[in-house]
């Protein structure tokens, strides 16, 4: 048995909070009785319903996925490009991406069903420290990266400060690889980032979520998340 806002949580409509609130407001029925209380329980087999929309009720299962480039983070593609869920064929579950790692980016991407942990993941409030490598034209100066600890002007704001590390530079081809960790998730932020200082993006890759990192997994490998990776995540 698990509590009714636990179970619309789960399903990704809502946070808890936002959960409580539909019950208090009489958009809640477990098997079409208006529930207004809060600290029901209900069981698998009750069916619940939100403003009139069943909630599908599956177990919760979560994957570290090592995302291969020139993969789409989407459940379909309007393109037919290859998507992550076709490294799922067996996954009876409906899961999809945490996040989005851009289509050429390859690396750490995790798939669940448990929409309450995927938003919780995804909240900038929660800082997920994200540790990306970077292929980059060109070798940038020590001020440069000094910039992008401090943070950059992109369009869509300041980026937070972000730590950098130079591993190495190949000065015959002109070109360095940067480790760069971010908390912050926004659209093709790295990218954006290394443009600004002047430094394009070559080749990127996600190295680290958190604790996380890919030992023991190939491109287009993944392995479930035990269940103590789970909650030391949320
Ligand atoms: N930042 C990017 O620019 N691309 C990604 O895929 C992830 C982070």
């Amino acid at each position: 048995m698990e509590r009714l806002q636990k179970v619309i949580a789960h399903a990704g409509i809502a946070s808890r909070r936002k959960a409580e609130e539909l019950i208090l407001q009489g958009k809640v029925t477990v098997n079409g009785e208006v529930v207004k209380e809060l600290g029901v329980k209900v069981g698998p087999k009750d069916i619940v319903e939100v403003n009139g929309i069943k909630i599908e009720r599956e177990e919760p299962v979560y994957f570290l996925f090592y995302k291969p480039r020139q993969v789409v983070t989407t459940v379909n593609d309007d393109k037919n490009r290859k998507t992550v869920m076709d490294y799922f064929p067996h996954v009876p579950e409906r899961i999809y991406p945490v996040g989005r790692l851009d289509y050429d980016t390859s690396g750490l991407l995790i798939m669940t069903n448990d929409g309450e942990f995927a938003n919780i993941l995804t909240h900038p409030k929660y800082k997920i420290d994200k540790t990306y490598i970077a292929k980059v034209k060109g070798i940038p100066k020590r001020e440069q990266l000094k910039q992008l600890e401090k943070g950059v002007h992109l369009e869509d704001g300041v980026t937070a400060p972000a730590k950098v590390k130079l591993l190495s530079a190949d000065r015959r081809k002109n070109t360095a690889i940067i480790e760069l960790t971010i908390h912050e998730g926004r659209n093709r932020q790295v990218r954006r980032m290394f443009e600004k200082i002047g430094h394009p993006v070559m080749k990127l890759k996600r190295e680290r979520l958190a604790f996380l990192d890919l030992t023991g997994l190939n491109a287009g490998e993944s392995r479930p998340l035990t269940p103590h990776e789970v909650k030391q995540l949320i």
